[in-house]
């Protein structure tokens, strides 16, 4: 059995009163816990999910897009001051080692504080980066995790991920436009994690927008995936269950789940949640 924790489930960087929290998702797999992407409130959200900061075992980052990477510096230091002392595998984009170091500069002053005066460990050595590229991505003590290049311009490195272990599968799609290649991808999941946006909903977005032009509208359609075709790509895939997430408008109260159910099974008629921070999934 594996679970998944949807800890943000907002599309987007901006938070408001009512609206969830920008991307993260903590897997428990194979005896691991694993988190994808560190929006803000990854770290608050990782002690909600009953996972102590010291026990994550990989971190992957699926683009750089600062609502999926914005707390990535600030969960690594708070994980610190509780007690880390192991390096852990950050596996992401190539711009990520640029985040880690501006970040410890920033944070200079009471690191070097905290290690001299608190005998904390070094605190830079403990991000041990990967880069991530597409095909396998790691594949020790059963667990395989690959890694697919979605369809999310202007940005080149950003991936879909998969994982498979122990007769248990997951994937999440990753921030991505509408891509046939993801039905292949998902094949067979028990679970598929997928962004979604809602059409009447984004154009009702834009328009609330002070400086609405048209580029933030061009960007979303461009790149994300339409609710309609997430069910599309669910049906075509074959999967167990389908959640969705990264979800475009989040906390506007023009929209409802009814909306978000009603594109969507227009072509799944399997089960489907509705993604809310906290929720929990699991396979079999
Ligand atoms: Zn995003
Ligand atoms: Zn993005």
């Amino acid at each position: 059995m594996a679970e998944v924790v949807l800890m943000g489930v907002k599309g987007g960087p901006a938070i408001r009163p009512g609206s969830h929290m920008p991307t993260s998702v903590l897997l428990r797999i194979g005896g691991r816990s694993i988190l994808v992407d560190a929006g803000l409130g990854v770290t608050r959200g990782i002690c909600d999910a009953g996972t102590p900061l010291t026990g994550l075992d990989l971190i992957l980052i699926t683009h750089l897009h600062s609502d999926h990477y914005l707390e990535l510096g600030p969960l690594l230091h708070t994980a610190w001051t509780a007690g880390l002392t192991r390096p852990v595998p950050v596996i992401g984009p190539s711009g990520l080692p640029a985040h880690w170091e501006g970040f410890c500069a920033s944070m200079a002053f009471d690191i070097d504080l905290r290690e001299r005066d608190e005998g904390r460990v070094p605190f830079a050595p403990l991000f041990d980066f990967r880069l991530l590229t597409e095909g396998e991505v790691t594949g020790t003590a059963g667990l395989t995790i690959r890694a697919m290049r979605n369809d999310h311009p202007p940005i080149e490195e950003s991936y879909a991920l998969r994982f498979d272990c122990e007769g248990a599968s997951i994937v999440l799609s990753g921030d991505t436009a509408y891509m046939p290649e993801m039905a292949d991808f998902a094949r067979g999941a028990d679970i598929l994690v997928h962004e979604a946006m809602l059409l009447p909903g984004v154009e009702a977005l834009v328009a609330r927008m002070p400086n609405g032009d048209e580029r933030l509208r061009t960007h979303i359609l461009r790149s994300h995936t339409s609710a309609e075709d997430v069910g599309r790509i669910a049906a075509e895939a074959g999967v167990g269950k389908l959640a969705l997430t990264h979800m475009v408008p989040d906390g506007d109260p023009d929209f409802s789940e009814e909306d978000w159910r009603a594109e969507v099974r227009k072509h799944w008629d399997g089960p489907l949640h509705i993604g809310r921070d906290g929720m929990v999934l699991r396979t079999g």
